[in-house]
This record gives C-alpha cells, structure tokens and sequence, in this order.
C-alpha cells in the first residue's frame, strides 16, 4: 500500500511523461484532485502536497465539507465536476470557482443571476456530449456553437471545452474530437481525461484532468 504522496508524485511523472511525448510543457496542464466520497483525513494531505484544485460532483457533499477547509485555504480552488441543477446555482456560486458541467440555457440563466448576486462569476467550461449518449449531460456537438454563443455573450468566462469518452471505449478518438471542436470554435481550455485515460488525455492536449480513483487508491 503506498501513500499519498507516492501515488501522487507517480500521476505528475506519468503527466510529465505524456507532456513530453506530445511535446507539450506538464505545466500547462492543471490537475484537479476529485474527491468525492472522500473525507476531510483524506483533502488535508493533498493540500498539504501542494495539490490547489479540487473537483466534486455534488452540491450537498461539498457543502457538507469543504467551507472550513475553503477558509483555512484560501489558495484552494473548488470545481464542480458533476451534473448542476439550476436551483442549487446560488450554493454551488458559493462554494465553486469553476464549473466544469454547463450544458444547458437554464442553467446559465441561474448561474448569471446566481453570479450577479454574489458578485462574481466561475469560470465555466461547457460540457460537450463527445459520445452522444442519453444518460449523459452535455450539450450535443449540432447545438454546441450557438450554445458557445450564448455563453460568450454571458458574464462567466469561458474556461473551455470538457467531455467523457463512453465507458468502455478507446478515449483517444473521443479525446480528438474535443480538441477539434475547441479549435474550431477557438476555445483554450480543454477538461478532458479521469484516473484511467488521464495520460491519453493529456497527449491530446488536456489543460485539465480531473483525477480521483489514483490519487487515493493502488492500481
Ligand atoms: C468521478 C469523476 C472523475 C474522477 O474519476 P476517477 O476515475 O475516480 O479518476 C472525473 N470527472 C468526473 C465528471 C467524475 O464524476
């Protein structure tokens, strides 16, 4: 069983390596610990690892513990990973500084009034459906650039582009076509790659890999 700290420096080796091989720098990609499921024991290491972006997936568990360790680091950045409903905006704005699931009108209409109250706004990446699947969020590739339009026209900024390959299939293709829909559409940030195909994710070019599973657990 190794610690964390080992499992984390063999994830920046492995980030470092696939930089290498695409010719790109490690430093411009971001890696953003998910830590849902996991508790407090398990952040403070991480933290303490230097580790500054965290991602969750769920309102409620976030809420449930992250505001004491958000005061106790005000360095720490909180992402939201997962599928956001509209009426949780005003909570997710006050824990989250990036939004990694934007999919949908209704949801930026809450997350602009939810901003303009607060008086600021995350950083959103839009969520593409790269595989078009039914059960997953995303907005479809026919719908994405008047949706891009929308968001542009809004006050979030927009981070860039995220997406997941289907389960069970080769990233690579699904990983490639994100970044050709962020080309195209002269998007920067590109959120695409988990604990399993973080390394193909960032040979594709993946400013941000949101890693969960590795960081807690041996292979
Ligand atoms: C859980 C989750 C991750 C991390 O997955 P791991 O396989 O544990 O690394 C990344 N992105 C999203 C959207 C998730 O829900």
């Amino acid at each position: 069983m190794s610690d964390a700290a080992t499992r984390l420096a063999n994830i920046r080796d492995q980030i470092a390596r696939a930089a290498r091989a695409a010719r790109r720098s490690a430093d411009d990609v971001t890696l953003v610990a998910v830590t849902k499921q996991r508790g407090v024991a398990e952040i403070e290491p991480l933290i303490a690892a230097g580790i500054t972006d965290f991602g969750e997936n769920r309102v409620q568990e976030a809420a449930a513990k992250w505001p004491t360790l958000l005061k106790a680091h005000p360095s720490v950045r909180l992402h939201m990973i997962g599928r956001l409903q509209s009426n949780k905006a005003d909570e997710a704005m006050a824990l989250f500084g990036v939004i990694h699931s934007l999919d949908r009108s209704s949801l930026l209409d809450a997350l602009v009034s939810a901003g303009e109250k607060a008086g600021r706004f995350p950083e959103a990446y839009v969520q593409v459906n790269i595989g078009a699947e039914e059960q997953k969020g995303g907005v479809s590739i026919a719908d994405l650039p008047d949706f891009l339009a929308q968001v542009r026209s809004s006050p979030l900024p927009l981070a860039g582009l995220m997406g997941m390959p289907p389960l069970g299939q080769q990233p690579g293709p699904y990983f490639a076509l994100l970044a050709e829909l962020a080309r195209r559409h002269g998007v920067t940030g590109l959120s695409m790659g988990m604990s399993a195909d973080y390394a193909t994710g960032v040979m594709l070019g993946a400013t941000v890999i949101r890693v969960g599973t590795a960081l807690f657990e041996d292979e």
